[in-house]
């Protein structure tokens, strides 16, 4: 059995690689092949000597992802990949591409375990953890074709498939790797984590001393309605997200991002505005305003504009900050799970 090195540290690289006689600073070396250059066979790491190149080839392996289908958005802006992994596992990752930048969505899991009512990606719960590397793999899928057009990936959405503080451990390897200058050098200001509200590891990424942006995923102004959306909210209720959301803005100095999507007839009346308002009042926060990907299979749908307009004039009136996204990749079901679902 080889090892797998990708998704390891310099450090841990230099200390796999040790007993094969190569120096300390090997491990930053193979480093930069593998995560700056996309380099994945020994062969082509033409600074190590020949037979250190052969040793290596012998004894470890990198595995990345492999891609399975992709799908282009009509507005050309928003491009869908599902990548494989060398177990058969899937994933999708979304390529966005703005005026100021292009922004990857990263998934964490294969699968997901929270059943929120509206989301594909939970439909048939979860199968697997994705580790740092697998995460990392497909950052660095995307940057490589944007490489070949003299671009890089600028920013990080981990708001794919999966629930990122369901993952920590291999959420935060992937956080730190893409902060390495051996690897992608991004500030973390450049990262947000998109959660559905796990509390306990709130907390304990606030404390972590790294300024990631995060958002919460809230979707409903009341208990009521939001247990009935998100089962994790009769674990973590509303409040108690708030509250740990605070002390992450007090933290690290971010605003957070609540997203809210909107569903015909759940969760988009007036009064549900005022009802959001008046919880999010006086704290450091945004709206993001998403009107719901219909997933056909549970009957939710889209509200009309109308609606939209009245939800966000409900909000803007009572001087909360607030967005509708911009719906990019509505046509190619960019919302979570929905390519993977088709295709496996
Ligand atoms: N588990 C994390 C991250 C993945 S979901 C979380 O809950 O935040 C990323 C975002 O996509 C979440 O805000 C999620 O609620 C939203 N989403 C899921 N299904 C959707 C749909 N059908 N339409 C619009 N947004 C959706």
């Amino acid at each position: 059995m080889k090892t797998n090195i990708f998704g390891m540290f310099a450090e841990e690289i230099a200390q796999a690689v040790e007993p094969y006689g190569l120096q300390k600073y090997r491990g930053e070396q193979i480093a930069r092949w593998i995560y700056q250059h996309n380099i994945t066979d020994f062969a082509q790491m033409t600074n190590l000597s020949v037979e250190q190149r052969k040793f290596l080839a012998e004894n470890f392996a990198i595995l990345t992802a492999v891609e399975k289908a992709r799908q282009a958005a009509a507005d050309r802006q928003t491009s869908k990949y599902l990548l494989l992994f060398s177990d058969g596992a899937a994933v999708e990752t979304v390529l966005m591409c703005h005026p100021y930048g292009n922004s990857v969505c990263v998934s964490t899991q294969v699968g997901c375990a929270m059943g929120c009512l509206f989301c594909a990606s939970t439909l048939h719960g979860i199968i697997r953890n994705l580790t740092g590397g697998e995460i990392l793999a497909q950052l660095l899928y995307i940057d490589r074709l944007l490489a070949a057009e003299s671009t890089r990936v600028n920013t990080i959405v981990i708001m794919g498939s999966g629930e990122p503080l369901a993952n920590y451990d291999h959420l935060l390897r992937f956080i730190h790797l893409c902060h390495q200058e051996y690897c992608l050098n991004l500030s973390y200001r450049n990262i947000t984590v998109s959660t559905c509200g796990i509390v306990p590891e709130i907390n304990k990424l606030a404390a972590e001393g790294i300024p990631v942006n995060l958002s919460i995923s809230l979707h409903a102004p009341t208990n009521e309605i939001r247990s009935k959306l998100m089962p994790i909210n009769q674990r973590f209720p509303l409040e108690t997200v708030l509250v740990a959301a605070d002390r992450y803005a007090e933290k690290t100095g971010r605003r957070i991002t609540y997203e809210y999507i909107l569903i015909d007839g759940i969760n988009d009346k007036p009064e549900h505005a005022a009802a959001l308002a008046a919880i999010l009042k006086g704290r450091l926060a945004n709206v993001n305003l998403i009107p719901v990907n219909p997933v056909p299979e549970r009957g939710l749908l889209r509200p009309s504009d109308a609606h939209i307009k009245r939800f966000f004039a409900g909000l803007q009136s009572r001087h909360i900050n607030v967005t509708i996204r911009h719906e990019m990749g509505a046509d190619i079901q960019a919302a979570c799970g929905q390519l993977r679902n088709r295709m496996t």
